[in-house]
């Protein structure tokens, strides 16, 4: 089964799962509330978009600038700075980090791009335990399962469903509450802090100017990943640079409301390097892997480069009413929702993934709520021209576009056939395409035109 069929047969099935559809709606409804508390205290949130989307332009303009600008300040700092131009490389860098540390367990806080090249993976494959520290990424880790969201990943699991859950894995009570799990998870990870021979970090923002890695985070445990172990690894996207430290202040409260509602995160963590004499806690060494991995193709498409802008909020994930409707999972990526929709083809290929561009409404939601203000649906489409350009659509999606194509391009080829010919002639489209829960709209029995020439005719207008 190609990846787009798969698709659409996991959509077909989710879509209709009640109790996936009831735990999303729920969830995402407390989102709401706190979201919209989070922007009432802006006097005007869309100059801070302004802002944010200016400056992420510069930055786009400037891209290899920044980066070497990072490069060379925190290098300057003792930290080693490794260029990975895909996944292969990443993990090569890692494992090598690993072995040489004879590392028997790592602590990773949340990280997207760590799930983009499947650190837990690579890291078990060479014998090294990798242990999820974010309450939520702990969750999905027991379960075996991936992050369903980009913030929040185990959103698809009510408490109900978690509490079932660490009682098959860990035997707590059925009816534990979240504060019971959460401190029995925070037992369990502060011997792993402890024990952990490599911390791993993601970044929020690469600062250029101070050449420093920003960490946003609400449970402190980027900050413990980092406190006890000998060596810290950043994993980075590329696009994660941002020209100045005091930007931040713009950044973070933009983050904060439109990824959860907050005034801003509860922790904020700006690391510069490896542990200086007379410092209590830090690492001995700390590498940055910045990575590429389809960023560039980004990059070099004129209409899509935008979206590499994307400060990962996930507030159009949430908005969605695709996302709401078949969930995290269905997308198969790292990066889901309209973002995803539009990265994924560009990071792992159109020929796989350019049907993921067409699972959108373009109600434009998602451009309305991003906070970099990214025309997500004009990307959307222009991926899709670009999907039919290269021949990637079904053939008979391209056949009865051509018949449309042919029929509507003409108003008297249109006025040809009387409306109940028209509505016949539609009729296979409602099992092809349309789908049996769905009717065609039927067409009036003559066409606006036709009726506009009687009227005014019989009016004599
Ligand atoms: S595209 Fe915009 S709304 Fe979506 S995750 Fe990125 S920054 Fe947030």
């Amino acid at each position: 089964m190609s990846t787009s069929q798969k698709f659409h047969t996991a959509s077909e099935k989710i879509a209709f799962d009640t109790k996936h559809r009831n735990t999303i709606k729920f969830n995402i409804s407390k989102y709401d509330v706190a979201v919209s508390k989070g922007m009432a205290r802006y006097k005007n949130v869309e100059i801070a978009k302004e802002n944010a989307a200016a400056i992420k332009a510069d930055v786009m303009n400037n891209w290899d600038n920044y980066l070497l600008e990072f490069e060379e300040k925190i290098s300057a700092r003792g930290v080693e700075v490794l260029w990975a131009k895909d996944e292969h490389e990443a993990t090569e860098y890692i494992k090598k980090i690993l072995v040489e540390n004879d590392a028997k367990l790592l602590v990773k806080s949340k990280s997207m791009t760590t799930e983009e090249i499947e650190l837990n993976q690579t890291a078990e494959s060479i014998g090294c335990e990798s242990v999820e520290t974010d309450l939520g990424e702990f969750i999905v880790q027991v379960a075996g399962e991936k992050p369903y969201h980009i913030v929040t990943p185990a959103m698809h699991k009510s408490k109900g469903d978690i509490a079932k859950l660490f009682n098959e894995k860990f035997n707590t009570p059925i009816d534990s509450t979240p504060e019971e799990m959460t401190e029995y998870v925070r037992q369990v990870l502060r011997k792993k802090y402890t024990q952990a021979e490599i911390g791993v970090t993601g970044a929020n923002f690469l600062i250029a100017d101070i050449g420093g890695v920003s960490v946003t985070e609400n449970e402190g445990n980027a900050l413990m990943s980092t406190a006890f172990p000998k060596v810290h690894i950043v994993i980075a996207g590329i696009e994660k640079i941002i020209p100045k430290m005091s930007q931040l202040g713009l950044f973070y409260p933009l983050l904060a409301a439109h990824g959860t509602g907050q005034q801003i995160t509860a922790y904020n963590t700006i690391f510069t390097g490896p542990r200086k004499e007379n410092e209590v806690d830090g690492p001995e060494k700390m590498y940055v892997i910045l990575l590429d991995n389809g960023r560039t193709n980004v990059y070099a498409d004129s209409e899509a480069c935008s979206a590499l802008t994307c400060i990962r909020c996930g507030a159009c994930l949430n908005a969605c009413p695709v996302y709401k409707t078949i969930g995290g999972y269905t997308y198969d990526t790292t990066y889901s929702g309209p973002i995803g929709s539009i990265l994924t083809p560009f990071l792992r290929g159109f020929k796989d993934f350019s049907h993921l561009s067409f699972a959108s409404s373009l109600c434009g939601k998602c451009v309305e709520v991003c906070p970099v203000k990214i025309p997500i649906t004009d990307i959307l489409l222009s991926n899709r021209r670009k999907a039919v350009e290269q021949n990637l659509r079904p053939k008979m999606e391209k056949l009865l576009m051509n018949g449309f194509k042919f029929i509507s391009s003409e108003r008297k080829v249109f006025d040809f056939l009387p409306g109940q010919m028209k509505t016949f002639g539609t009729f296979p489209l409602n099992f092809m395409v349309w789908g049996p829960k769905r009717s065609m709209p039927t067409f009036a029995k003559k066409s606006f035109s036709e009726q506009y020439i009687q009227n005014k005719n019989n009016k004599h207008i």
